[in-house]
């Protein structure tokens, strides 16, 4: 059996029935990353300390409260993990060790999984579509490693795309969840802002930040929301609302079900195999007895201008924090600087990388005296419109589908010097968190030169469940989520 191909799901039956241990989980799976991360790099700081920081039972013992015992989870470089270097992959953050768990870690440990020490890489501070910005370099696709993995979670998709992760953790801010599993032709989901703590992500667009699954099949994303979702007191931003057992909502039947195709959404400039793949995949919908007809989201056009003022506005503020003072690096040594302002500038001139440094200055900019009117908080205004361009459309339909990215991964360098046409890359995904719905990325084809194409599936605020409903009954009827690629 090779157990690194098994899905999370698959490998809880397993353990149940003591045909695995969690010590053969965890060391297949030491074995097949110190097998393929010289080709993919989808984790950083590898070295030969222990993949897990704690001893593992080889006989395994149930236990009914602890739903993922014994089941590793990758996690995102951004996301605090304590005693474990976390550090955005940026030069900034040099040895930070958090001194505490996120939330979604603390409720895993909680749940029984075994949290990875070492972390998945990730654009800088998640600034990004390709893993390009990374102080590590860029993880590779692994479906063509001369390709991006896509990003800002390119490295948990990758991880989960090679088999070398079972369930990873991603953020999602514009994308970053269910962008790189379109282009890793893995599922990646972005939760209603508010479902899902935020406490211990370290941010980037407070207003649009979400942490999110990235799985090899739609039970697993449902498996790993369900343990990290929920109300918390620690970030005031979630939402005391029921979390259900999304398990529940996996059949197969979508009879009837309202799906609104955007107009917008297909428009010139989009691959052709994209379009066709998408095509294809809402005429299976149908087939299954969706009710697909076309809707109008009419903002849609402002959402990346709208997208890039208001996250790099937050960004700005929210990495004022780093300052040579609390956390990570500190350039030159105290003994040549003259005074404060000097401090900083060494340190943050040296630790930030160059797409950091442009969104904090573009970030600054929009929020400054005499522009703040023009630029951030006309932003704010255009965001409402695009808000109830989905409320008006969720009164019609149950839930929308799109293609995820217009084009399939690129070659690694290609849009790396022109940051416009990698912001233009965002076009379908970054509407979702400025209206703060939830959505789907899940696999829905390959084109002629074997890269995976993503369909994105859109519903109501807390209506994952729906999310669910839809991706499941379409993966369960498309072979997409069976194939693997060639390592
Ligand atoms: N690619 C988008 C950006 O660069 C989204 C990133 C994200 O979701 N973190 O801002």
């Amino acid at each position: 059996m090779d157990i690194c191909r098994l899905t999370a799901s698959e490998l809880i039956e397993k353990l149940r029935h003591n045909e695995l241990s969690p010590k053969d989980i965890v060391e297949s799976l030491r074995k097949r990353i110190r097998a393929l991360e010289p080709q993919v790099r989808a984790y950083v700081r590898l070295d030969n300390a222990p993949l897990i920081s704690k001893l593992l039972e080889t006989v395994f013992t149930p236990d009914p409260n602890k739903p993922l015992k014994g089941i590793p989870v990758a996690v995102k470089d951004n996301i605090c993990t304590e005693g474990h270097a976390t550090e955005c992959c940026s030069k900034i953050l040099e040895g930070f060790r958090p001194p505490y768990d996120a939330t979604v870690i603390r409720k895993l440990k909680e749940a029984g999984a075994l949290i990875l020490t070492k972390k998945t890489n990730m654009d800088e501070f998640a600034f990004g579509s390709s893993t390009e910005n990374s102080c590590f370099g860029a993880s590779r696709n692994p479906w063509d490693l001369a390709c991006v993995p896509g990003g800002s979670s390119g490295g948990s998709a990758a991880a989960v795309a090679a088999d070398e992760a079972f369930l990873a953790l991603g953020s999602d801010t514009g994308g970053s969840i269910r962008q790189p599993a379109s282009f890793c032709g893995v599922v990646g989901l972005k939760p209603t802002y508010g479902r899902v703590s935020r406490y211990g992500l370290i941010a980037f667009a407070s207003s649009l930040d979400q942490i999110g699954p990235l799985t090899k099949d739609v039970k697993d994303a449902a498996i790993l929301l369900n343990a990290i979702a929920g109300y918390d007191s620690l970030d005031s931003t979630s939402v005391n609302i029921k979390v259900p057992d999304y398990t529940e909502f996996l059949a197969t039947d979508i009879k009837g079900i309202r799906i609104g195709i955007p107009k917008e959404y297909f428009v010139e400039g989009m691959d052709q195999e994209v379009k066709e793949a998408t095509d294809e995949a809402i005429a299976e919908l149908r087939r299954r007895g969706a009710v697909c007809k076309e809707v109008s989201l009419p903002h849609t056009q402002y959402a990346i201008p709208v997208y890039y003022i208001i996250a790099t506005a937050e960004a700005s503020s929210n990495l004022a924090r780093f300052d040579a003072v609390q956390y990570g690096l500190r350039a030159a040594g105290e003994a040549h600087v003259q005074n404060m302002i000097s401090l900083y500038k060494k340190t943050r001139g040296a630790g930030f990388g160059e797409e950091a440094k442009r969104r904090i200055i573009l970030g600054t900019f929009g929020l400054s005296h005499g522009y703040y009117e023009a630029y951030y908080l006309r932003a704010l205004k255009v965001r409402t419109l695009i808000k109830r361009d989905f409320d008006r459309a969720f009164a019609e339909f149950d839930c929308i589908v799109t293609p995820t990215t217009p084009t399939p991964s690129f070659r690694i360098g290609e849009k790396a010097e022109d940051p416009l046409s990698m912001y233009l890359s965002d076009i379908y995904t970054i509407s979702v968190n400025l209206a703060g719905i939830p959505a789907i990325s899940i696999p829905c084809g390959f084109t002629s030169k074997k890269l995976p194409v993503g369909l994105q599936i859109l519903a109501k605020p807390f209506d994952e469940e729906m999310l669910f409903k839809v991706a499941y009954a379409y993966e369960q009827n498309t072979p997409w989520h069976l194939e693997k690629p060639k390592l």
